[in-house]
């Protein structure tokens, strides 16, 4: 038995006349003789360690070729693939947030192709600043006196907090005290920031009083949290901005407010609550406000710090700033989706984000139904499909409690949820990952963020001839749940 198996084994063509085969030789011109070898060898690897004399006869070298151009092509296939949002979530944080608008996308490219007047006075003919771009555009949106920009609004906390209450005290109530997703808590940041945590006040009521006699000499900043991401409800009282503003000025103290999201414009018209704006918060007399670049403003990443000249100019002083700022093309993006903004009735239809928030439930429906016989051939027998109504959440933390009505279909298997489970896995090894969510014992698609309906149907029909290429880069978590 022991004989025969070595004898076998060595049957097992080597790396180099694999390497001799026609197919190779074509794999070599294309991905490099070293990543060919490699995949030819790690093949061989795996047959060995998996050798059962009792069932395996030896691959031929051409059929070792071919598989190892399977590993290949799935091997220089994007990690980073596009997807089929259909969790309901629409601002997605581990799907990638907030999709750009046309102008911001061609901005970007060109600034990947071409070399650009980033830190350039073309008019001056002299250095310039990057931040130059964005920042009258950022002081005419929010009525701010002076702007500046870093990474993402996480980055604009820390240098903030840093700039105003490195190696002094930071006063924030302990209602306010938050964690977003990813291991941003306000108190580690703080610490990180070299800022002392003064927290005053309790979970559910901070009073101005609290916030007065926390104030020191060492004092650096008060912070203000948007707890975007929960609500306390019942018996509870917070300071708001303008009387918290007030009590800062007092002390000669900057009021920093992190407002999370940030919204330029009032989206009530959408369906949603009122959310402070950014101009409202300035207005409020924050001296510094922070928010997002991805979120409800539909930009690429990015952190905003708006507020008082001399405290932005500070905080551009910081080295940490040169640490945190953002690249080019970022910048380009930046710059066009916030132009978009000058032009708020149009918003909603150059804007993705606000593109999918302001879909209404029965256009979405309509979509369903059309959709629906696809979905049922494509999944088969073992399942019911249904057109559901559900609710789409915003994500990213941003207004947990305001949903919108949308529709979609519903999954079920009539067999074991494990069955629904397999489907679910099914849908995200197509060439392009439909992603739901599963909920109660149901895989929901909310087609809130479909746009490319015929690419969809295309993907379907993939899965219904049996051709899904079998991956498992989807993101694991398809519960809609994003930090
Ligand atoms: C989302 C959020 C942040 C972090 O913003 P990023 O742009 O994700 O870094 C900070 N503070 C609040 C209140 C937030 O909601």
């Amino acid at each position: 038995m022991k004989d025969r198996r070595r004898v076998e084994l060595r049957d097992l063509p080597s790396v180099d006349a694999v390497l001799k085969t026609d197919l190779a030789a074509t794999l070599t011109e294309r991905f490099g003789h070293e990543a060919t070898a490699n995949a030819i060898r790690a093949l061989l690897t795996e047959i060995r360690a998996a050798w059962n004399s009792a069932h395996s006869t030896p691959p031929t070298k051409e059929q070792l070729a071919h598989r190892a151009h399977t590993d290949l092509e799935r091997e220089s296939r994007s990690r980073m693939r596009p997807v089929f949002n259909l969790t309901g979530t629409i601002i997605h944080t581990n799907l990638g947030r907030a999709l750009l608008a046309e102008p911001a996308i061609e901005a970007a490219i060109q600034a990947m192709r071409e070399a650009v007047a980033l830190e350039f006075d073309v008019t001056a003919g002299r250095r310039g600043e990057r931040d130059d771009h964005v920042r009258d555009l950022l002081c005419e949106l929010t009525g701010a006196e002076h702007a500046t920009i870093v990474n993402n609004n996480a980055a604009a906390v820390l240098l903030t907090l840093n700039t105003l209450a490195g190696g002094r005290e930071a006063i924030v109530s302990r209602g306010e005290l938050i964690e977003i997703g990813g291991a941003f808590r306000m108190p580690d940041i703080m610490q990180r920031a070299g800022a002392r945590l003064i927290e005053v006040g309790t979970t559910n009521r901070t009073h101005p009083k609290d916030y007065k006699s926390a104030l020191t000499p060492q004092s650096g900043v008060i912070l203000k949290v948007h707890t975007s991401n929960y609500r306390i409800l019942g018996f509870t009282t917070e300071v708001q901005t303008r009387e918290l503003a007030a009590i800062a000025r007092g002390a000669n103290v900057p009021l920093l407010h992190d407002l999370g999201s940030g919204v330029l414009i009032d989206l009530t018209r959408y369906g949603l609550q009122r959310e402070p704006t950014v101009r409202e918060a300035v207005a409020h007399g924050a001296d510094v406000v922070t928010f997002s670049g991805d979120k409800l403003l539909g930009g690429p990443q990015a952190g905003f710090i708006v507020g008082k000249r001399s405290v932005i100019e500070a905080i551009n002083r910081n080295p940490m700033k040169r640490a945190l700022r953002v690249d080019k093309i970022r910048l380009a993006a930046i710059e066009a989706t916030l132009k978009l903004y000058r032009n708020p009735e149009r918003l909603a239809q150059c804007l993705p984000t606000l593109q999918s928030l302001a879909r209404t439930q029965s256009d979405i429906a309509a979509q369903a139904r059309r959709i629906l016989p696809a979905v049922h051939a494509a999944v088969g027998g073992g399942f019911t499909v249904d057109i559901c109504q559900c609710q789409s959440q915003i994500g990213s933390g941003a207004m947990p409690l305001d949903t919108v009505p949308s529709a979609g279909l519903c999954i079920r298997s009539k067999g074991r949820d494990s069955e629904l489970d397999s489907l679910a896995a099914k849908l995200r090894a197509v060439e392009k990952p439909i992603i739901g969510r599963i909920e109660d014992h149901s895989l929901i698609l909310d087609f809130r963020c479909l746009t490319n309906e015929s690419e969809f149907l295309a993907m379907l029909s993939s899965l219904k001839h049996g051709n899904a290429i079998s991956t498992t880069s989807a993101p694991n978590s398809p519960t809609g749940k994003a930090p």
